[in-house]
């Protein structure tokens, strides 16, 4: 069975975006796949972040994928620094990686001029424990979004100078590009996300996220009622596609165009219909809360078996590359 491996960092309060960008498909490629899915705390710290909530929040991320549907019996699902072979092995990558691919990461780049009194070593080298957190299990598939394309494609080019310096052991792993549409914020104009305090919690609750629909920007010249709009480029409508039949679609399309239809009727109906997606997922999250030993059983039981594999590709890791084992 073909591998995947993808990671979330626990950055707490997942949101509509990480649902319908990375979670739905997650659970869907785990019929297909061999899934490795981790949550990588390792990667959180390399910005700034209150120590005391790392561990709420990574406990809260692994109940909400397990809320969303992922279940321990179609993949293995994790915490990164419980399988601690992904450093060591990213140490060895940091030796093959030329300082220069890492300087032209999209990512780092922004990320420094966000967190310009904390550029440190671990912010640059980010996707080097990605390199070794997706190789370590010898996956040949990566589901990602657009903006995390670039990072894989530096993974491959950590195998490729790895395997070139000490023989064949990595694959070159490929994207699974999420089809999934791109929502933003509810500001409509940025990715959505925690930091920009533009988003829309999967357990926020239903008069929050009401409000926050209400309230969220829409074609920014549809001004009046009587406008017509544009929905190819409203934000809503693109919440829509993820959550709506195509009827709807093609009605709030028309609608929108005509403007037969308000911006408040059509939060609504898009309301309505997130909701019936939603509602189960939170009441599943609300049941696993009242059983947190559970999902504790669920990580460390999926860290010993990603622990297994990692420590068979580190064994063959360190015999090639010259260390006294
Ligand atoms: S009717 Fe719907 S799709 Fe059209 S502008 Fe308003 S919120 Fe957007």
């Amino acid at each position: 069975m073909k591998r995947i491996f993808s990671g979330i960092q626990p950055t707490g309060d997942i949101h509509l975006g990480n649902y319908v960008g990375a979670i739905r498909n997650w659970v869907y490629l785990t019929e297909t796949y061999d899934c490795i899915y981790c949550v990588v705390d390792y990667h959180a710290i390399t910005i700034a972040y209150e120590i005391e909530e790392l561990k709420r929040r990574t406990l809260e991320t692994a109940l909400v994928l397990l809320a969303c549907g992922l279940s321990p019996d179609k993949c293995k699902m994790f915490v990164q620094s419980h399988v601690r072979e992904h450093t060591e092995l990213a140490w060895i990558f940091n030796c093959v990686t030329p300082i220069g691919e890492l300087e032209r990461m999209t990512q780092f780049k922004d990320k420094s001029k966000q967190h310009r009194a904390n550029i440190n070593m671990g912010l640059m080298g980010y996707p080097v424990l990605q390199a070794a957190d997706i190789l370590i299990y010898k996956a040949g598939y990566v589901p990602v979004g657009e903006d995390q394309v670039q990072h894989v494609e530096l993974t491959r080019e950590v195998a490729r100078k790895f395997n070139t310096r000490y023989g064949d052991i990595f694959p070159e792993p490929q994207v699974i590009l999420s089809m999934a549409p791109k929502i933003l914020g509810v500001d409509g104009s940025s990715k959505m996300s925690k930091s920009m305090n533009n988003y829309i919690g999967l357990l926020e609750n239903s008069d929050t996220i009401w409000e926050k629909l209400r309230t969220a920007v829409t074609d920014v010249n549809r001004i009046r009622r009587k406008d017509p709009g544009d929905p190819s480029v409203c934000n809503i409508f693109t919440i829509h596609r993820a959550f709506s039949p195509d009827q709807t679609l093609l009605d709030i399309d028309n609608g929108c165009r005509t403007a037969s239809i308000g911006c408040i009727d059509c939060k609504k109906t898009l309301f309505t219909n997130m909701m019936e997606e939603l509602n189960p997922i939170r009441e599943r999250a609300e049941s696993l809360n009242n059983d947190i030993d559970y999902v504790i059983d669920v990580i460390k039981a999926g860290a010993d078996k990603c622990r297994a594999i990692a420590e068979k590709t580190m064994d063959e890791v360190r015999t090639t590359i010259g260390v006294f084992v």
